[in-house]
C-alpha cells in the first residue's frame, strides 16, 4: 500500500512524490497540467506558456530528463535523510518562488535532494537556504527570516527565485545536456519577467552561465567575449524590449562557501542591498 506522510505545516497526508493538484501548499499544477517528456516538449511548452502561472505549473511536472526524474523520485520514495523520514517529499521540479512582478531574478544552480526536492520551494529546508533567507529578510526582500516548508508564511517582494536546472541532480552536478534542456524553462522565465526586470543575481558559476546562455538564446545583447563569473562581477545586458538589465555574480550560498567564510552574511547583504537600490 502507498505510504502517506503528514505535511509539516498542514498535517495533511501526502504520497511521495506529491501528485500534482493534490493540495500541497503552493503547488502550481493540477492533474491536467501538460507534461513535457523530451527536450522538444520542454521547448514547445515553455514557448507556449502565456503567463508565469502556466509556466511554473508546467515546470513542476516536467519529465524531460530521465536521469533526473529517476533520481528525484528515488530520493522522494526511498532515499530520504533520516531526519526527514516522517515527512512527505515533493519529488518534482522546483517551480519559481516569489514576486511575479519582481525587479530582481535570483538564479541558483539546482534544487538540493533533501531541500527543494523535499519541500517544493527553492532554497527551502537546507543550510544553504537558511543562510540565504536570513539575508533576504535583513535586506527587506523576504517577509520572514526562515523558509522551512511550503505554507510557512514566507513571501518575497521585489525578487523571484529560479534555478538553472529545476530538478535535484546526483552530486549537485547536472550534465550539459540537462542544463541545455532546462534552459528553455529559464528562457521563458526571463522573457515573461522582462517587463519588470532590473537585475539578475546569479549565485555561483552555473547560475551565471545559465543566465547568460538563456539571455543569448533570447537574442538579448550580451557582452563579447562572454563575461566570466566572479563575486561582485557585473555586466549589463539589453533585452529584446530594450531594457538594460544588470547581471550580478555572487558566490553560492552552499556550506562549502558559507562554512569557510568565503561568503559571509555581510558580503551577501551588500550584494542584495545594491540590488534593492539599483
Ligand atoms: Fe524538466 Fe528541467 Fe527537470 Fe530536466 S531538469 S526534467 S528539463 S525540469
Amino acid at each position: 500500500m502507498e505510504r502517506l506522510d503528514p505535511h509539516p505545516v498542514t498535517g495533511q497526508p501526502f504520497a511521495s512524490p506529491v501528485p500534482p493538484g493534490s493540495g500541497w501548499p503552493g503547488d502550481p499544477a493540477t492533474a491536467t497540467t501538460r507534461v513535457a517528456r523530451s527536450p522538444g516538449g520542454v521547448r514547445r511548452l515553455a514557448v507556449g506558456s502565456p503567463d508565469l502561472a502556466t509556466l511554473q505549473a508546467r515546470i513542476s511536472v516536467c519529465r524531460a530528463c530521465p536521469r533526473l526524474v529517476r533520481w528525484r523520485e528515488d530520493v522522494a520514495r526511498t532515499g530520504r535523510r533520516a531526519s526527514f523520514a516522517g515527512e512527505p517529499y515533493w519529488g518534482r521540479p522546483g517551480p519559481s518562488f516569489g514576486d511575479p512582478e519582481a525587479h530582481t531574478l535570483l538564479v541558483g544552480l539546482a534544487p538540493a535532494a533533501n531541500g527543494t526536492n523535499r519541500t517544493g520551494r527553492m532554497f527551502t529546508g537546507d543550510s544553504s537556504g537558511d543562510f540565504l533567507w536570513a539575508a533576504l529578510h535583513r535586506t527587506g526582500f523576504a517577509a520572514i527570516g526562515t523558509s522551512t516548508a511550503a505554507g510557512d508564511g514566507q513571501a518575497l517582494t521585489g525578487l523571484r527565485i529560479v534555478a538553472a536546472v529545476r530538478c535535484a541532480p546526483p552530486d549537485n552536478k547536472p550534465t550539459p545536456a540537462e542544463r541545455a534542456t532546462c534552459s528553455h524553462w529559464l528562457q521563458r522565465d526571463l522573457r515573461l519577467g522582462e517587463p519588470h526586470l532590473r537585475s539578475i543575481l546569479c549565485l555561483g558559476a552555473i547560475g551565471w552561465d545559465g543566465a547568460l546562455a538563456a539571455a543569448t538564446a533570447l537574442g538579448w545583447a550580451v557582452p563579447s567575449p562572454r563575461p566570466r563569473f566572479g563575486h561582485r562581477a557585473e555586466v549589463s545586458l539589453v533585452t529584446g524590449g530594450g531594457r538594460t538589465v544588470r547581471l550580478v555574480g555572487c558566490y553560492h550560498v552552499s556550506p562549502h562557501n558559507t562554512f569557510t567564510g568565503r561568503l559571509t552574511p555581510a558580503m551577501l547583504d551588500d550584494v542584495l542591498r545594491s540590488l534593492r537600490e539599483g
